[in-house]
């Protein structure tokens, strides 16, 4: 299957955009998804554009609202593979309430977070990502906030999957995503990509000294598969999660296969709505609606 669209790619040279682009167009072609049954939603900033680059039924929202979107896509048709595109400003700065938001239902999402620590759209600003002090060639000043820990605030909120890539390293980022698509929940996978135009501190060399793999170290198991093991390993993975210095722990930092998604928990109180959900039912006639949107679940509530 050919997932490449006749768009024009607009990153600049070295973006680590075009990795993960990569990395996603091999991951949707070896799990085999057909481009019919697969959108890509995304937000505003350089991360955006990945909605025009990879064939399917996707949407370019606003800013900050990828994640409400494709929750209503999705919603609507549980069967499709919905993955949101976002960058760390987009996601984590106006999109944060989303974010959480999608954690808390565990709907079966996978959230490719673009993390480049600036808004490199609009000419490279301290994104929530950037941690405190460092002065990037954009900025006239050190940033003074406090970074978020995107993968520690996904933990906190519900995410059932939690994995971070690196965008050169694509073999690796190919495999997370792989995983992330085929999880039944909420899925996130934080990107740390260099923005070689506006963030000249966290380069591909910065990257490259700190990065390292949790399944190449022993010890370290992200998998949880029952509820007792949660409260055991709980303390281990959070302090995995928050690890960012001069160590960056890369691969799948948690994976919780005990949590139910919101399809399942939606099946309960409508039986029949995987069968038959709202993208599937008829809502015109000859043009013309004839039902009311509260109609199509009125007799399925139990
Ligand atoms: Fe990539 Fe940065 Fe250029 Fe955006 S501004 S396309 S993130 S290098």
């Amino acid at each position: 299957l050919d997932y490449k669209t006749q768009a024009w790619v607009q990153w600049c040279p070295g973006c680590g955009d075009f990795g993960i682009l990569n990395s996603i167009y091999r991951a949707v072609s070896e799990l085999g998804i057909d481009p019919e049954n697969l959108a890509v939603v995304g937000g505003i900033g350089c991360s955006g554009r990945t909605t025009y680059y990879v064939k399917g039924s996707n949407f370019h929202a606003l800013h900050g609202r990828a994640i409400p979107v494709a929750t209503g896509v999705k919603l609507a048709n549980p069967h499709l593979n919905v993955i949101v595109a976002g960058g760390d400003g987009d996601l984590m700065g106006i999109g944060g309430g989303h974010f959480v938001a999608l954690g808390r239902r565990n709907l079966n999402i996978t959230v490719l977070l673009f993390d480049n620590a600036v808004y490199g759209l609009t000419k490279g600003q301290a994104a929530p990502t950037l941690p405190a002090w460092v002065k990037t060639k954009a900025l006239s000043m050190p940033n003074i906030h406090d970074n978020i820990n995107p993968v520690l605030l996904a933990f906190a909120a519900g995410y059932t999957f939690i994995a971070r890539g690196y965008a050169y390293h694509t073999q690796q980022l190919k495999e997370l995503i792989k995983t992330a698509v085929r999880h039944r929940g909420a899925a996130l996978v934080d990107i740390l990509q260099p923005c070689p135009t506006y963030n000249n501190i966290m380069t591909n060399k910065w990257y490259e000294e700190r990065i390292y793999y949790v399944d190449q170290e022993e010890g370290y198991d992200p998998i949880i598969r029952t509820p007792e093991e949660f409260q055991k390993k709980a303390p281990a993975i959070a302090a995995k999660l928050m690890e960012f210095g001069d160590r960056i722990p890369l691969g799948i930092l948690y994976w919780n296969q005990t949590r139910e998604s919101f399809e399942e928990r939606l099946e309960k109180i409508m039986p029949g709505y995987m069968s038959a959900p709202p993208a599937t039912r008829r809502i015109e006639l000859e043009g013309k609606p004839f039902l009311h949107p509260f109609d199509i679940f009125k007799d399925r509530l139990v």
